[in-house]
């Protein structure tokens, strides 16, 4: 199944990541793709923020994982765009968070492809100039 949510600005953005936390599952894992500055980080905020997340959420460019364990799961924020192979996801134990009771967001996901699970949901951000600087189109599947 495939969802699309069309926004015209971040607080729209972040709404449509809140609604996604809200409903979240111990063990949910999605992956997160799109270019630089299309709002990542604002869906992430908002997905965090419906976990119940108190902490803020940034986007972990010194580290591969952020944990936040404020909230009603605990939440992984994953950018593995540095990484250098797999093997680097196996020493920060990656399992222990991939098929735990958190839910897991993942940006970069396609670097490390042969390690995420078939039932990953893959979520996509992109830009349409077309339709004015802020639009963006948020696909779930
Ligand atoms: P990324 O993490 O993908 O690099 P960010 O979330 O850090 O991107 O930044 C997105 C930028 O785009 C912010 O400056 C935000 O204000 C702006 N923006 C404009 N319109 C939107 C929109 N509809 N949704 C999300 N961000 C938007
Ligand atoms: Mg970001």
């Amino acid at each position: 199944m495939k969802t699309i949510i069309e926004t015209t600005s971040p607080a729209e953005t972040f709404e449509a990541g809140r609604q996604l936390g809200c409903l979240a599952k111990p063990g949910d894992i999605y992956t997160l793709s799109g270019d630089l500055g299309v709002g990542k980080t604002v869906f992430t905020q908002g997905v965090a923020n419906g976990l119940g997340v108190q902490e803020h959420v940034n986007s972990p460019t010194f580290t591969i994982v952020q944990i936040y364990d404020s909230g009603r799961l605990a939440f992984y924020h994953f950018d593995v765009y540095r990484i250098g192979d797999a093997e680097e996801m196996d020493e920060i134990g990656y399992e222990e968070y991939f098929f735990g009771e958190g839910v897991c967001m993942i940006e970069w996901a396609e670097l490390i492809d042969e390690l995420i699970p078939p039932q990953a949901k893959k979520i996509s951000i992109e830009k349409n100039l077309e339709k004015g600087f802020d639009y963006r189109k948020i696909t779930i599947e």
